[in-house]
């Protein structure tokens, strides 16, 4: 059998606590099932853009130049994207391959099958969550897609793993989700069990103007 792939359209070292604890390094997947009307990253679905296609052991050998910072701050590989449960199978196999030291963090929308979720809670250490909107119809708006793989997926991630390894990301959103909404998301989220919920104001990319 083949090995799994993950395909990456980039690769960024030493960061430092903005996508986990410790040093990180960030590994961007290519795909999301998302269109986010103010999406930060549209190169992450665009056609024809650079990627490469990486097994669980070609990445290894690319990553471990940082295993010391990873070791000593207790940080590692962070997979974004786009949406890294895309290539979900990738993920145990890499565990396997990196080892139990390394922390691996998953940013994701959770707006994939079940199975690809399963599949990361297997893996990973820390999911970062962000929900987009609370509200159905404020999520189809902005998201283009429904809400409700991604809401039964988090109830199932939090079962599943456990509070303590899911960092719920709550974004007012200009124009979609307003401060109040979001402070009321975050009530729902603590209301389901959600224990750690990073609430903050979306700043729109420089090349995208408020919808009117
Ligand atoms: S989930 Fe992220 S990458 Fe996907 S469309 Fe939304 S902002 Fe862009």
């Amino acid at each position: 059998m083949s090995a799994p792939i993950f395909r990456a359209f980039g690769i960024s070292r030493l960061r430092m606590a903005s996508d986990g604890v410790g040093v990180t390094t960030l590994v961007c997947g290519y795909g999301c099932p998302l269109r986010c009307r103010y999406c930060l990253n549209p190169q992450s679905w665009s056609a024809g853009i650079p990627t490469r296609d990486y097994t669980p052991e070609g990445l290894w050998k690319v990553l471990k130049i940082d295993d010391l910072y990873f070791r000593a701050t207790g940080g590692g590989v962070t997979f974004g994207g786009g949406e890294p449960l895309l290539y979900a199978d990738f993920l145990p196999a890499f565990r396997a391959v990196c080892g139990p030291d390394w922390t691996i963090n998953i940013e994701t929308c959770l707006a994939v099958e079940r199975p690809a979720v399963a599949l990361a809670a297997e893996a990973a250490d820390v999911f970062f969550v962000d929900i987009k909107a609370w509200d159905d119809d404020l999520y189809r708006a902005y998201t283009g897609r429904e809400r409700t793989l991604a809401r039964e997926n988090l109830a199932w991630l939090l079962a599943r793993v456990g509070p303590e390894r899911v960092v719920v990301r709550v974004p007012a959103i200009p124009n979609f989700v307003t401060p109040e909404a979001a402070d009321a998301a975050a009530e729902h989220l603590r209301a389901m069990g959600v224990t750690r919920i990073d609430r903050f104001a979306y700043r729109l990319p420089k090349n995208k103007k408020e919808m009117p």
